[in-house]
């Protein structure tokens, strides 16, 4: 801690008193910490896709482009990997715009128990013989003012998570929502039977480029940053998320939201 005194002068010349400002500089090391470490992690992710583009290119040009098939593996991959460099820059630029607080969040209100069940059925749509999804949602509607852009973007990574994480080939996804009318808040529990998380690891999943396993996550063609981004996302909510996990047996990530105690009769006027 360091600290500063300035002394209060009064018109006539005359000192008043003085005021000691404590300035915790602790606090200030560790956000600089932060701040270089993530700088760092970001150059680290950008070379990797650009070290391989670059081999692979060279490979090419010495020769590799007249062999048509492995010219055409070796241009998959370079492909692959500037796509992955575009995901890393578009989450990297909406982390800091919501760094910035530059992004307004236009809210909506809607159902919120509609909307869930909407992005289920299109990921039952899409993954229809490898994964089973079990909804236990309440019957009635649950009314919550949100971006639904920016909801719907933080749904679809926690759920391609639990899908993702898992080796199993009989994959369940189970999405439970309630509502607790006491507090005007939902809880959505989503729970995986996948990979889990060891116990040590479970608080650094929402860490900007935080992976447990890095090598498998890559293969995945992830960047590290949804969970942080969905983090940012349901905090600007006024809501939380966390976790809880069993290694080899599954992990579960909760979100909590505040609703709106609108009675559904008057909403049908
Ligand atoms: P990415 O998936 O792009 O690596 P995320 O921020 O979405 O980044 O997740 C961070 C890390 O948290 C992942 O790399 C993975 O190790 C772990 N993780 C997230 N969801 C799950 C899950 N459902 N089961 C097991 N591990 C998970």
């Amino acid at each position: 801690i360091r600290i500063s005194f300035s002394a209060i002068v009064k018109d006539t010349g005359f000192i008043n008193g003085y005021i000691a400002v404590l300035h915790d500089v602790t606090e200030q090391e560790k956000v600089d910490n932060e701040r270089r470490e993530f700088v760092a992690n970001v150059s680290h992710e950008l070379r990797t896709p650009l070290t391989s583009m670059k081999s692979y290119i060279e490979a090419l040009q010495d020769g590799a482009y007249k062999d048509e098939v492995l010219a055409t593996k070796f241009l998959g991959v370079t492909r692959d990997e500037t796509d992955r460099m575009s995901r890393l820059v578009e989450d990297l630029l909406q982390l800091s715009r919501m760094d910035n607080d530059a992004e307004e969040i236009s809210r909506e209100l809607v159902d919120f128990n509609s909307f869930l069940n909407r992005i289920v059925d299109r990921f039952e749509m899409s993954h229809k013989d490898t994964v089973t999804f079990i909804r236990t949602f309440p019957d009635e509607a649950i009314f919550t003012e949100i971006a639904l852009d920016k909801m719907m973007q933080v749904l679809d990574n926690v759920i391609t998570n639990a899908i993702k994480y898992s080796n199993n080939t009989d994959k369940r996804v189970e999405i439970r929502l309630r509502q607790n009318k006491l507090y005007n808040r939902l809880t959505l529990q989503i729970k995986d039977n996948g990979l889990g998380i060891p116990a040590g690891k479970i608080n650094r999943i929402f860490d900007r480029f935080y992976r447990v396993d890095k090598g498998r996550a890559r293969k995945m063609g992830g960047t590290g940053l949804g969970l942080a981004i969905s983090k940012e996302i349901i905090e600007a909510h006024e809501g939380k998320i966390w976790a809880s996990s069993i290694e080899t047996e599954g992990t579960s990530i909760y979100i909590n939201l505040p609703i709106m105690n609108i009675d559904e009769d008057d909403w049908d006027d």
